[in-house]
């Protein structure tokens, strides 16, 4: 007796045996059913989705010779003459051996003369993209004008290499990858037929190791039953297939998130052991994270994942424990660790050390969970200290800005490596150093009864422009930065083209208008760009930013940043020109 591989054994006969498709089935169905079948259909997909197999069956359906019931009956000579490969109305040919325009003048000879015996003659072009320009050129006058007793059908993996000519005149039908349940559930079907004992998550992890193609899944299951006989154990299918089960990614992604570097290095060596291929692993389990986070983010990961409902459980229930942060963390790390073991010559150390960066880093906590923590801080800390008058460096004693707080240890805030130095940006504080004396935590500028602060409320500030001159609006946006100086709203540009509109005492006097409008203040406002500074007086501009620079390192807010993240403030730097200055002031010195 001979074998037949299961890719031969399982070859659907007929539509309703097709894994998958079923929209290309139904509209192919129909046109027979209803006798409008085009005369050139064209397949395209990835390898092992069903192409030639649908083209066959269709073939079949053409010149099958029953004449009732579901077509093709399988039991006619045409359709056993076609399922044995001896039809002679049928021919098949594979685009990537016979590509020249010679092939293709044989082939229009050949369909000149009326099918031998069934209605029509059928060229099945497999791997068409193959073809040559003249070939396609060739052809093109065929199907342009298709004699009726002729049916082309092409398949295709690369459809985007078929000239839009050719494309134009086919039918299209675009078959799409097998998803992870249906061939899960096919496989199953053959491992009873077979009699084969096979656990289901072995079964899933054949499913996923096919990606969607019904053939490669069919010679990995080929190899698994070949190699284990009737009863498969899920280690066998682990061997087999050199693939490592998702149990394995589980545990070890437990011990990660736990930091619990040990067993994650003992997994590893088991891994090594057993003989996987590291890489391979690695990217594994790059997909594994993956996994986590789109069960972490997505409200039904289902639908982006391949894996069964147990799986997927599992996975969400373990990316619930994480902040999705954390999980960034460890796919970037892995990414990069994956990156070098391209090329290490001990790409096992590369990945345990990976491991151990993964696990030194931990657990984040998300930027606005740190920002909340900062609000909270800083309306306790006002409670206490305000007003907070002139900025004082006095404030925070020297040396706290290098030692860890005690408020900071049994803080959620966690960081295992110290925070890198501050770099306090001008965007950011800048509005502090000249607003006279404000209370932090109620934001209220001191000198006045306004209830409007000029830092908060900006934005409302902008939406309240935005809603009386839309175009004003945008350009009051862009602002690197505003402050109050002793009547004045003094907003200015880094870029002075951005604000040379405003500049014109027309704008400048209705936005003065909107401005005590909202703020029910009496100020006058002035819009400034960085290079107009320089060019009035760089001889107090190096003295000026000097105090500005000291101010902004005493800023409170920037102070209490530095506590927070246990750093301490270092470079200031508040836009170009400061640098220009700051280098003009160390060439003096
Ligand atoms: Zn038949």
């Amino acid at each position: 007796m001979s074998y037949l591989v299961l890719a031969r054994k399982w070859r659907p006969l007929n539509f309703d045996q097709v894994v998958g498709q079923s929209p290309v089935v139904r509209i192919l169905r129909n046109a027979i059913s209803r006798d409008r079948v085009p005369h050139a259909m064209l397949f395209s997909g990835v390898r092992g989705v069903g192409k030639t197999t649908l083209a066959r069956i269709m073939a079949k359906a053409l010149n099958c010779e029953s004449q009732e019931g579901e077509l093709p009956c399988n039991e006619c000579s045409s359709c056993l003459e076609i399922v044995a490969g001896t039809a002679v109305d049928l021919h098949e040919i594979d685009g990537a051996s016979n590509r020249g325009i010679q092939e293709i003048r044989d082939l229009k000879e050949n369909i000149r003369f009326l099918p031998t015996r069934g209605r029509y003659k059928i060229m099945i072009i497999d791997e068409v993209h193959m073809l040559t320009n003249e070939a396609f050129n060739a052809l093109l006058k065929t199907l342009e004008e298709p004699p009726d007793h002729v049916i082309f059908m092409f398949a295709t993996t690369e459809i985007h290499k078929i000239p839009v000519t050719i494309l134009s005149r086919c039918q299209r039908y675009e078959l799409k990858k097998i998803p992870f349940a249906e061939l899960f559930q096919f496989f199953k079907k053959i491992a009873e037929a077979e009699k084969v004992t096979i656990s289901d998550s072995a079964l899933e992890m054949i499913a996923r190791e096919a990606a969607g193609s019904v053939r490669d899944g069919l010679s990995l299951l080929d190899q698994v039953f070949s190699f284990g006989g009737e009863q498969m154990t899920d280690e066998d299918v682990s061997e087999v297939l050199g693939l490592v089960g998702s149990q394995v990614f589980e545990q070890l992604g437990t011990a990660l998130l736990d930091e619990d570097l040990g067993s994650a290095l003992k997994i590893l060596d088991q891994v090594c052991t057993a003989g996987a291929d590291l890489k391979r692993f690695t990217a594994d389990l790059l997909h594994f994270i993956r996994g986590l986070i789109i069960c972490r983010v997505s409200k039904s990961p289902a639908e982006l994942l391949e894996g069964s409902d147990r799986e997927i459980a599992s996975m969400t229930e373990m990316a619930g424990r994480q902040s999705s942060e954390t999980l960034y963390n460890q796919f970037d790390l892995l990414l990069k660790g994956a990156a070098e073991m391209q090329f290490a010559p001990h790409p096992r150390l590369v990945l345990e050390m990976t491991f151990a960066r993964i696990v030194q880093t931990g657990q984040l906590v998300p930027v606005s969970a740190l920002i909340a923590r900062i609000d909270e801080l800083l309306a306790a800390d006002g409670g206490e200290t305000a007003p907070v008058a002139q900025p004082a460096a006095s404030r925070v004693p020297e040396k706290k800005k290098s030692e860890p707080l005690a408020a900071t240890s049994d803080d959620p805030v966690r960081l295992s490596e110290p925070a890198p130095p501050f770099k306090v940006q001008t965007q950011q504080v800048s509005v502090a150093p000249d607003v006279k004396p404000a209370e932090p935590n109620s934001g209220v500028v001191s000198t006045a009864e306004s209830t409007k602060d000029v830092r908060k409320d900006w934005d409302d500030f902008v939406a309240y422009v935005k809603d009386r001159k839309d175009w004003m609006a945008q350009i009051v946006r862009l602002c690197d930065s505003v402050r109050l100086n002793d009547g004045e709203l003094l907003m200015r540009y880094d870029d002075g083209s951005q604000c040379t509109i405003l500049q014109q005492s027309d704008n400048l006097k209705i936005l003065t208008e909107f401005t005590q409008d909202f703020f029910q203040q009496e100020w006058r406002v002035k819009v400034s760009a960085n290079g107009d500074g320089r060019s009035q007086g760089s001889g107090d501009g190096a003295a000026g930013l000097q105090e500005e620079r000291v101010a902004l390192r005493r800023d409170p807010l920037a102070l209490l940043v530095a506590e927070v993240f246990n750093g301490h403030v270092g470079d200031v730097r508040t836009g170009p020109r400061s640098r220009e200055v700051i280098a003009v002031m160390e060439e003096e010195n």
